[in-house]
């Protein structure tokens, strides 16, 4: 990859900021939803050193066909396949019940590529580093515990795909006690 952003990875993420424009994130601050993408992407770059633009582009979209209007259609078109295809292997299917969708990501995990993987390490590793020092509003302590052990059995099935985040992820299971 260039170092520089090239034309389209600039849309993908004004395309993610512009769906995700009016959502934020449960933590009491109420960090605009934009940011939690970003942060997927960053650490993909930053701390998995990963190249693949297009993986970096669908860590910006990873949330955006299942949480806003925007269809995997509309990621096709703009995008392409292959990110839309990255975009579907990590995205929960919202027609089952929330249970259904938790159990499903555990044992999807195991079964998805290995750039998908990428990107589900990077949103757990985020969503974690986010709970370390966060309770979300309305979430007692021990839910809180529960999404620990949850991210830890996720996480278990993405194994093999990168050492740095597989790495930093273990450090916050250790500190709470679950490795
Ligand atoms: P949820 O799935 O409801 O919420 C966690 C998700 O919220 C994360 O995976 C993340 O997803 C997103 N998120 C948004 N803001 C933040 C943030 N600041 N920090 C971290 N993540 C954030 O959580 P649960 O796993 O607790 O709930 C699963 C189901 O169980 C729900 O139906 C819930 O109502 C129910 N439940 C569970 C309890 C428990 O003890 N676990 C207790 C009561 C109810 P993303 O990356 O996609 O944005
Ligand atoms: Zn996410």
């Amino acid at each position: 990859m260039a170092n520089y952003p090239s034309p389209k990875f600039m849309e993908c993420l004004q395309y993610a900021a512009f769906k995700h424009r009016e959502q934020r994130r449960k933590d009491p601050k109420e960090t605009p939803y934009v940011n939690h993408v970003i942060n997927v992407s960053t650490i993909l770059s930053v701390e998995a050193c990963i190249t693949d633009e297009a993986v970096l582009m669908a860590a910006l979209l990873h949330d955006v066909v299942e949480d806003t209007d925007a269809t995997f259609a509309d990621v096709e078109q703009l995008f392409g396949a292959d990110i839309c295809g990255l975009v579907r292997e990590v995205t929960d299917d919202k027609s089952l019940e929330k249970q259904e969708r938790k159990r499903l990501q555990i044992e999807n995990a195991a079964k998805t590529s290995r750039r998908a993987k990428l990107i589900k390490l990077a949103d757990k590793l985020d969503n974690l580093r986010d709970l370390q020092v966060n309770t979300p509003t309305g979430w007692t302590e021990e839910r809180r515990d529960q999404y620990f052990v949850w991210a830890k059995k996720v996480v278990d099935n993405l194994r093999g795909t990168n050492a740095n985040l597989e790495l930093k992820l273990d450090e916050i299971f250790r500190q709470r006690g679950l490795l």
